[in-house]
C-alpha cells in the first residue's frame, strides 16, 4: 500500500525511543512521568507499540500500591528504510524507529550494462538489511518534489534511473511486502525535524530544503501545511527580481535562478559527483581555503538563500527555521550569511524572536525522515488494522 499522508505518532515514537534508550524494561509509570503523559494513556500507547511488534509487555510490578506493566524493546528489532531520489543517484538510510542510522548508501545511477535501476536499488536495500539484521517495516520514497497528487495520480519532478516514483514504490512495497510512504524532500526533512525537535510541535516551525530546488516544509502546532493542492513550500519560486529570466514556472526572477546545485554544477562543467552532498562538502572546503572564485560564488548565493529566507520570515514569522539539504553542508557560511542578511532585512520583532538553524548530520536528513514518515505509516496501519485494539 503505497501514501503520501504524513501520520505523525509522535507520543508512540518518544515512547518507543524512550523504552529503546532505558537499555532494559522499563515500568509504564516510570514512561508516564518521563513523557508527562496520564498513565493510562502511556499504556494504551505502549500496547499498542506491542501489538505493532516494536515492544513486548513484560509481567506487571507492584509499585506504590498499583500494578504496572513494564516494556522492553521486541525482538528482534525493527526499521524502516528511507530512499531519497537525486538527480545522479539514489540515497538509501536504514533507520531505528527513532530515526538513529543503523547504516547508509549512496548508489549511483547504472550504467546501462548493470541492468535494471530498480533491482539494482533492491539488491542494495537488502545488502543493508543485512548489515543491519533487523525485521523491515516500510519503505519511505522521497524526491525533489513537490509530490502532488493530482486526479489520484502523483506528479513528483526526480525519477530514478528512468523510473517515475510511483511504479518505483510499487515495486518496493512488492519486494519487501511493507507499506510505502511517499514524500518529498522537504516534507521528510521538515519530518525529521519534527521527530527530533519538540519545538517543531509548537508555534510555526519551517525546514527548508536547500539544494537543485529550494522547498520549504512549513509545520503549525506540528502539523504540515500541505497547502491546497498539495503544492505549498515552493520557496525556490519566489521572485527576488520580477524582470528578470523568465523561469519555467513562469515567474521571473525566481530564487532558484540565483542560488541552486545546479547553477554551482554549470560553473564547474558537470554535475557534483556522489549525490552531491560529498562535492558541496568539497566547496565548502574550497571555501574555507579562500578559493577566490568559489569564495564569491558561494557568498552571492547564500546571499540570496538568505533573501529567500527573509520573504519567508515576511510571510509566516516562524518561531524556527531549520536549512537542511546539500547547501547546508556550506555549515557556518549558511549560517553567518543568513543570520546577517535576516538581521538587517525582517522586523526585530520577528528576528528576536527567530531561531536559525544550519542541519548538516554525518547522513542525509531526508532520506532519514522518509524512513520515520514509512514508520509512521507502518504503525498507522498495524494500528488500523486492529480495530478493537
Ligand atoms: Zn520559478
Amino acid at each position: 500500500m503505497l501514501s503520501t499522508v504524513l501520520p505523525v505518532l509522535l507520543d508512540r515514537a518518544r515512547l518507543y525511543r524512550a523504552v529503546q534508550c532505558a537499555g532494559g524494561p522499563v515500568p509504564c509509570d516510570r514512561l508516564a512521568e518521563q513523557l508527562a503523559l496520564p498513565a493510562s494513556h502511556a499504556r494504551k500507547l505502549a500496547r499498542e507499540l506491542c501489538r505493532a511488534g516494536f515492544l513486548r509487555e513484560l509481567p506487571a510490578r507492584k509499585a506504590a500500591g498499583a500494578r504496572h506493566p513494564a516494556f522492553a524493546p521486541a525482538e528482534p528489532a525493527v526499521c524502516t528504510l528511507g530512499v531519497r531520489l537525486l538527480e545522479d543517484g539514489v540515497s538509501l538510510v536504514l533507520c531505528a524507529p527513532d530515526g538513529a542510522p543503523l547504516a547508509q548508501r549512496l548508489l549511483p545511477h547504472p550504467a546501462p550494462e548493470e541492468g535494471a535501476a530498480s533491482v539494482r536499488l533492491l539488491d542494495a536495500a537488502e545488502a543493508l538489511l543485512a548489515q543491519a539484521d533487523r525485521a523491515l517495516l516500510g519503505v519511505g520514497l522521497t524526491c525533489e518534489g513537490p509530490v502532488v497528487l493530482e486526479d489520484g495520480l502523483l506528479r513528483p519532478c526526480r525519477q530514478y534511473g528512468g523510473l517515475p516514483l510511483e511504479p518505483l514504490a510499487q515495486e518496493l512495497a512488492d519486494a519487501f511486502g511493507v507499506p510505502v510512504f511517499l514524500g518529498n524532500d522537504a516534507q521528510c526533512g521538515g519530518l525529521f525535524c519534527l521527530h527530533r525537535d519538540a519545538a517543531f510541535e509548537s508555534g510555526i516551525s519551517c525546514y527548508v530544503a536547500a539544494g537543485r530546488s529550494i522547498l520549504c516544509a512549513t509545520f503549525v502546532d506540528g502539523r504540515y501545511l500541505a497547502g491546497n493542492s498539495a503544492a505549498a513550500g515552493l520557496l525556490g519560486h519566489t521572485s527576488l527580481s520580477f524582470r528578470d529570466e523568465r523561469c519555467y514556472c513562469g515567474n521571473r526572477g525566481c530564487l532558484e535562478g540565483f542560488a541552486s546545485t545546479s547553477l554551482l554544477e554549470s560553473s564547474r562543467g558537470g554535475l557534483l559527483l556522489g549525490g552531491l552532498r560529498r562535492s558541496m562538502r568539497d566547496v565548502a572546503a574550497d571555501y574555507r581555503a579562500g578559493e577566490p572564485d568559489t569564495v564569491k560564488e558561494i557568498d552571492n548565493m547564500a546571499g540570496f538563500l538568505a533573501m529567500g529566507l527573509v520573504n519567508l520570515v515576511n510571510l509566516l514569522n516562524p518561531g524556527h527555521i531549520v536549512l537542511g539539504g546539500e547547501f547546508a553542508r556550506l555549515g557556518d557560511v549558511m549560517k553567518t550569511a543568513s543570520h546577517a542578511v535576516l538581521k538587517q532585512r525582517v522586523l526585530p520583532e520577528a528576528f528576536d524572536t527567530l531561531h536559525l538553524e544550519v542541519l548538516a548530520p554525518p547522513f542525509d536528513e531526508m532520506a532519514a525522515g522518509a524512513a520515520l514518515g514509512a514508520f509512521d505509516l507502518a504503525l498507522a496501519q498495524k494500528k488500523l488494522a486492529q480495530p478493537g485494539a
